[in-house]
């Protein structure tokens, strides 16, 4: 058989009319289009003056320009930093800054907060564009202007730089060193996707997170690679990407588990309503899934439910929904060339079955953290990191997460994980959301709380339900003390629960 391209512009030039996007407000780009643009862009940023190594930063939503980008730093031997646009104004300067970005790119709606950002950077006005006109600004189409429309000279491959969410400290850069070489999807990126059920050739990818982020980045940009056309939805509302994915014929996606959990929300009979049998793989991470929302998920979509475990760093286990069903609860094995251990206090790797601190070594050649390199050292040795998780592996080498270790519950000398918990509570019908975090208690040093988003439909004395769901499920030990109901929770658009900003007011007193 043929072997895949793996390229965008071989696969622009194989099927100029193949749409490449379709953006949220239903506008259709095709492959020849898309490489016209992202090739005189590549030309657009040399002639501006930026160099190998240099940095494109990019405070944008999720629209044409983020894959213009992607793909022109990524024939340029250039890093692109797409960099979240719900920061605050000092994060934003704050990370621009330490990309070093030589240019930086911003939505219109965004120029208010981005101007003073970038004022305390070193970027200076000329550096500075707008997609979309904005007074005072640089228009994005500049960079386009007079460009031919044909490969830059001398292709060479460019990296993403993304920054961590900075929980336990400042963000950092986290890039791979350029190759040198000619820009090319890795094997790895191909054994990756496969593991999860997608293919080079063609396909519909929907895109309902942030393209900022790891994943949904590199999803997005590999269903380009691979000649699929991708869509990017409006809405995370169950009904609206549901109606996309049967209006599409969508193939693959990625999402969080609190997506999945809305969409089991919704009645079997308005799930029934819309023809998901296009589905090829539904890939989930970034937060955990627990149990049962899982098992409801495969009952409905079928095997293409997969999931894999990562960080910003990279990814380290994949599994399908069969090899789910065969350890639930597992977040899977390996990926080829990756390797996962578990670690004790002192750094000593731990048998089958016994809890640690999860280290994984990915199969992408190592990571740097731009300009620590004692952090790069560190993560270095041996090659192995660590996402800050606690987990551990069974007899066949499946890893199995319990939670990450800021957020264990001590109470009475024994740990406590809130993902467990949470997961029971989410299985009760009457809850949409849940929070686990543990409170001060004087006798036992902390005590469960759990904060609970009630259906609209939950009637009173939703708390003594709640506490018989959990007795019924859970060691007594285990089981929260106390409830309190919230209308929403803190919810990351990367589907994690900030517990810290939940624990806060109960620990700053
Ligand atoms: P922060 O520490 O603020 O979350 P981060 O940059 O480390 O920032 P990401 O890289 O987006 O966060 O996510 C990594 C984390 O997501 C992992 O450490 C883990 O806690 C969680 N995670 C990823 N995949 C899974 C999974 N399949 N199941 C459960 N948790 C997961």
């Amino acid at each position: 058989s043929q072997q895949p391209r793996l390229d965008f512009f071989a696969e622009a030039r194989e099927h100029p009319r193949r749409t490449a996007l379709i953006d949220e407000h239903g506008r259709a780009t095709s492959y020849e289009r898309l490489a016209a643009r992202a090739d005189r862009l590549a030309r657009g940023l040399r002639a501006a003056g930026l160099r190998r190594g240099d940095c494109v930063a990019a405070v944008i939503g999720n629209g044409p320009a983020y894959f213009e980008l992607r793909l022109a730093t990524w024939q340029t031997g250039l890093y692109f930093t797409p960099i979240n646009h719900h920061l605050a104004e000092p994060e934003i300067g704050y990370t621009v800054e330490n990309s070093e970005a030589a240019l930086v790119v911003v939505d219109a709606d965004l120029a208010p907060r981005c101007g003073p950002a970038l004022d305390t950077t070193d970027v200076p006005p000329r550096r500075r564009f707008t997609v979309g006109a904005v007074p005072g600004w640089r228009d994005y189409e500049e960079l386009f202007a007079g460009m031919p429309a044909s490969p830059p000279e001398d292709r060479t491959a460019g990296e993403v730089m993304l920054y961590t969410s900075g929980t336990t400290g400042r963000p950092k850069g986290v890039r791979r060193p350029l190759t040198g070489g000619p820009p090319r999807l890795g094997r790895y990126h191909l054994d990756f996707m496969a593991r999860l059920g997608i293919h080079p050739g063609t396909g519909t990818h929907l895109v309902l997170s942030p393209l900022h982020h790891a994943a949904p980045g590199t999803f997005a940009t590999a269903a380009l690679h691979f000649g699929h056309t991708v869509v990017l939805a409006g809405s995370r509302d169950p009904e609206p990407v549901l109606a996309l994915v049967e209006r599409h014929r969508v193939t693959t996606t990625f999402t969080v588990p609190t997506v999945l959990h809305r969409m089991l929300r919704l009645p079997a009979a308005v799930r029934a309503r819309y023809d998901t049998s296009s589905l090829r793989s539904v890939v989930h991470a970034g937060a955990p899934c627990p149990v049962e929302v899982k098992r409801r998920a495969i009952e409905w979509l079928g095997p293409v439910v997969a999931e894999f475990y990562g960080a910003t760093e990279g990814s380290a286990t994949a599994l399908t929904a069969a090899e789910w069903l065969s350890a639930p609860g597992s977040v899977g094995h390996p990926l080829p060339g990756a390797e996962v251990r578990i670690l004790d206090e002192q750094g000593d790797p731990l048998p089958p079955g016994e809890i640690g601190a999860v280290y994984f070594r990915s199969g992408i050649s190592g990571i740097e953290y731009f300009k620590d390199p004692a952090k790069t050292a560190a993560a270095r040795h041996g090659g192995f990191i660590t996402a800050g998780d606690v987990g551990y592996l069974d007899e066949r080498g499946w890893l199995f997460l319990c939670d990450r270790r800021t957020d264990l519950i001590l109470s009475g000398g024994v740990n406590i994980y809130p993902a467990e918990v949470e997961g029971v509570l989410l299985s009760h019908p009457e809850v949409v959301d849940a929070a686990v975090i543990g409170v001060p208690d004087e006798e036992w040093g902390q005590s469960v709380l759990a904060v609970v988003q009630p259906a609209p439909e939950a009637a009173d004395g939703l708390a003594d339900r709640l506490d018989a769901h959990c007795r019924a499920g859970l060691a007594g030990f285990k089981v929260p003390r106390r409830y309190r109901f919230d209308r929403e929770l803190p919810r990351t658009d990367t589907g994690k629960l900030s517990r810290r900003s939940l624990r806060a007011p109960y620990w700053s007193a």
